[in-house]
């Protein structure tokens, strides 16, 4: 049964005979994937094929070979996924809503579709695709349990605004979900398979940050990573998930980012295994990843210092002229060549690593803020380090933390200090209070 509340049409077009494709993008996933689902449905109902179509673009936002690759490697799973159930998978190099026209015009596609994307560039696709299509391109959200257009219209104010609003509606949507089955209807032709390993080398990429090879892509791995961390972390989420030694977070933003783990999956998982945990770690999963969306899709300058709000951005003119007792370009930040060695360490940790400590990830940013002649320089330095470095990066989350971090975004005032305002401090010593700094330093600083 479709369920038309995670739908939303982006034109008005009536619907063609042909078949059905889903476009398929940020659920890069068979299991688990609610607009896979909706198109098989349709194409069912219709009695018609179904395909799925990637479409890649080279360059995207900045990514390098180490999110290329992760992210191809994974895709490579889903074709052979969708072929045991008799749905080809067929990838578009070019530009995406040009390439997805001219296939669907070619083949005679009755219906696309696609997934819900809060970030500019997906929205320029889709609308794009809309706009110019003569059948119905339908949007559906597989990312956020509460579909993000139904959870709230408009700009939320903090995780306190939009909480309530989440969990009215959780019993509604936070349901098992329903996996596509074997396709009747066949493809019209034969569609060629694609290696990971050919794409990745026709694409004009940035080959300068390696590929992360112990952290194995794909959806079997994002479903052992959740199994390892129901097993072993969870319970221990409550107490330590704030410490960056005790290895207490689940660590699946890299699988949920691409979409090869479920978010939804994931809280019917810890949600089922309830205790202490399940309660911190489901408002990370839900409240906040949630907010960060909701964020993202009514904020469109998600990415620059303008989506602070009014209090933020005057608290920081107002201290933009302070004196800095440090003032780094993006190099040095890059080469983690400033003078404090937790800042350092958690440079070095994201460039090893591909992330940093969830905790980190917040000291990391205000103190490039601290660092920088001015916020709109330290906005942007984050944001190109972040999306460089972490395999997690291009994220609603990411640009949301950020803007948390330096523009008080979800945020409130906090005492005064140069440079911030305002806005939240953090310092080494106050990390010295929460965890072993020294350990850290000595895990991921130079030898
Ligand atoms: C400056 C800064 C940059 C960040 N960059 C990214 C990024 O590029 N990509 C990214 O996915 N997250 C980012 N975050 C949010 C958060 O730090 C990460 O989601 C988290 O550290 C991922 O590790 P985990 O999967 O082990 O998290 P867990 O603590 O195990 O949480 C599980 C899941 O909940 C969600 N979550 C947890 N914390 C947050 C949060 N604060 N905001 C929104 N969702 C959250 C994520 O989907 C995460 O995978 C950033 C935060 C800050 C302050």
């Amino acid at each position: 049964m479709i369920d038309a509340r995670r739908s939303h049409a982006l034109n008005d077009r009536r619907t063609g005979n042909g078949p059905l494709l889903y476009w398929m993008s940020r659920e890069q996933r068979v299991a688990d994937n609610w607009g896979l689902y909706h198109a098989q449905q349709l194409a069912l109902q219709r009695k018609v094929p179904l395909l799925v179509v990637f479409t890649l673009a080279d360059g995207f936002l900045g990514a390098n070979l180490r999110q290329y690759a992760f992210m191809l490697r994974g895709l490579e799973q889903v074709r052979q996924r969708l072929a045991e159930l008799a749905i080809p998978l067929l990838v578009l190099r070019g530009d995406p809503p040009t390439e997805l026209l001219r296939f669907v015009t070619q083949t005679g596609v009755g219906t696309v579709v696609c997934d819900f994307d809060p970030l500019r560039i997906k929205r320029h696709w889709f609308e794009t695709a809309a706009a110019a299509a003569s059948i119905p391109i339908i949007e559906v959200d597989g990312h956020n349990i509460v579909p993000c257009r139904i959870a709230s219209p408009k700009r939320e104010f903090g995780a306190y605004t939009l909480r309530p609003k989440l969990k009215r509606l959780l019993t509604e949507f936070l349901v098992e979900i329903p996996q596509v089955v074997r396709h009747p209807f066949p493809w019209l032709r034969a569609v060629e398979p694609f290696s990971a390993e050919a794409l990745l080398a026709g694409l004009a990429l940035d080959r300068s940050v390696a590929e992360l090879t112990d952290l194995a892509p794909g959806e079997a791995a994002g479903a052992e990573a959740l199994a390892a961390f129901l097993e072993g972390g969870l319970e221990r989420y409550a107490a330590s998930a704030n410490d960056p030694l005790a290895a207490a977070q689940s660590g699946l933003s890299p699988w949920l980012h691409f979409g090869q783990l479920a978010p939804q999956r994931v809280a019917l998982q810890v949600a089922r295994c309830g205790g202490m945990a399940a309660e911190p770690f489901l408002e990370q999963l839900i409240v906040r990843r949630e907010l960060s969306d909701n964020f993202c899709l009514h904020c469109p300058d998600y990415d620059r210092l303008d989506c602070a709000p009014d209090w933020a951005r005057s608290t920081l003119e107002q201290h933009r002229h302070d004196p800095r007792s440090y003032c780094y370009p993006l190099e040095q930040f890059e080469q983690a060549a400033t003078h404090d060695p937790l800042w350092n360490a958690a440079q070095r940790q994201l460039v090893i690593s591909g992330k940093i400590h969830g905790y980190l990830r917040m000291y990391w940013a205000k103190k490039i803020l601290e660092w920088t002649a001015s916020p709109e320089e330290a906005f942007a330095i984050a944001v190109q380090l972040n999306n460089r470095y972490a395999l997690d990066g291009r994220d609603p989350n990411g640009y949301t933390g950020i803007a948390w971090s330096l523009g008080g975004v979800h945020d409130r005032a906090w005492g005064r200090r140069p440079v911030f305002g305002t806005i939240r401090f953090m310092s080494a010593e106050g990390c010295k209070r929460k965890f072993d700094v020294a350990g850290y330093v000595k895990r991921w600083g130079r030898d």
